[in-house]
């Protein structure tokens, strides 16, 4: 069997697939296929409300905070959150610290003044600490992205906003560490990197905050006529809310929230510390405290990494069926996601891979 340690999409359960694959023909005695059959039927509709529920229930959610399920990806969210936002006083903070909130804060820009709480920089592997942000107080929001999916960052803190709105981007660690709900105004994510297949984005919305939206916000994009319609103001992607739904049971059953955080403690600190037993070799750029438990990036033969090395490193990997290690093509190196269905011996294929690798070159 192959070991899939891909960005996104990446690794579902094979128990999933499995029960998908089972009923792929006969949802539920319907004599149909779950992509078949109406999105308003009763048959649809139950699970379509217990994937909901699993998000609250997964999530500990207080009542106050609402679910909705939208497309259009996270990068519509970046359009989204600014248009459902950004109209409260015009302005917001966005504290860019990878790829992914840089471009969130360059949407946002299209829909208000957009205010950069860190200085610009050229490589991002580290998280500059709060007393060196410029927060403006009058912002609508504030706006971070918790993980890094490319760069291999991850907030350590949630930031103090003193009663600014925050706004956080969770696709890629979602589901993957208890938080606190009631330090945010909206956490979203997109499923294909820790709960499900591309094409459904989670967003959960504290009550107060629906009533904002800019006039020119299309309803698709609407928090509140989106939560007023259940998240069926359109056709949802029903079959990948199936899917969803079915990640969310396996979620629960296999001790939820707290084991899949204590997993990607183990999973991860294995990597983490194959690569620094042998810093001359392998090398993480990131500052410690903001290294990834998701994306643990790493560069192989010395700290800029060699590249002819590094291709021998996944053509080995590859033959032994480890695959989509290769790291994100602004960073280079190598990139291993180690999400809620990488297990623990799937990341000690890794690492003992890593000692022979390191074994065979060390000179
Ligand atoms: C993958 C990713 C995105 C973009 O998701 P799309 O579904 O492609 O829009 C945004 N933010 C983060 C943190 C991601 O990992």
């Amino acid at each position: 069997m192959v070991i899939n340690f891909g960005a996104g999409p990446a690794k579902l359960p094979r128990e999933v697939f499995v029960e998908v694959q089972k009923e792929l023909l006969n949802y539920a005695n319907t004599g149909l296929s779950v992509m078949e059959i109406s999105h308003r039927s009763k048959d649809y509709m139950t699970l379509h409300d217990a994937t909901l529920q699993s998000v609250r229930d997964i999530l500990n959610l207080p009542d106050n905070y609402k679910v909705i399920l939208l497309q259009g990806g996270a990068t519509g969210m970046f359009a989204g959150v600014a248009l459902n936002l950004i109209g409260r006083t015009g302005t917001a903070d966005y504290i860019v610290t990878g790829g992914w909130s840089s471009k969130a804060a360059k949407e946002a820009a299209k829909y208000g003044k957009v205010n950069l709480v860190l200085p610009k920089v050229s490589k991002y592997t580290t998280i500059p600490g709060q007393s060196t942000w410029n927060l403006d107080p009058n912002a609508s929001y504030v706006y971070y992205c918790d993980n890094e999916t490319a760069d291999g960052t991850e907030f350590p803190f949630i930031p103090e906003t003193n009663g600014v709105p925050l706004v956080v981007d969770m696709s890629s660690n979602i589901f993957s560490r208890p938080f606190d709900i009631t330090k945010f105004g909206v956490v979203y994510a997109g499923a294909q990197k820790n709960f499900g297949p591309a094409g459904i984005t989670v967003v959960i919305v504290r009550e107060d905050l629906m009533n904002h939206a800019l006039p020119i916000t299309p309803a698709i994009l609407n928090f509140k006529e989106n939560f007023a319609a259940n998240s069926e103001y359109n056709t949802p992607p029903t079959f990948i809310i199936y899917v969803v739904g079915k990640v969310l049971e396996w979620i629960k059953r296999s001790g939820g929230i707290k084991a899949m955080y204590e997993n990607s403690i183990k999973k991860s600190k294995m990597v983490y510390d194959r690569i620094e037993k042998s810093a001359e070799f392998y090398s993480c750029p990131i500052d410690k405290p903001y290294q990834s438990r998701m994306n643990v990036v790493f560069r192989v033969g010395g700290k800029t990494g060699d590249e002819a090395l590094e291709a021998e490193f996944l053509k080995g990997a590859q033959a032994l069926k480890m695959l989509q290690l290769k790291g994100h093509r602004s960073v280079g190196g190598i990139r291993a996601s180690l999400y809620n269905a990488v297990t623990l011996e799937d990341t000690e294929t890794l690492v003992n891979y890593m000692d022979e690798f390191l074994a065979k070159h060390k000179k």
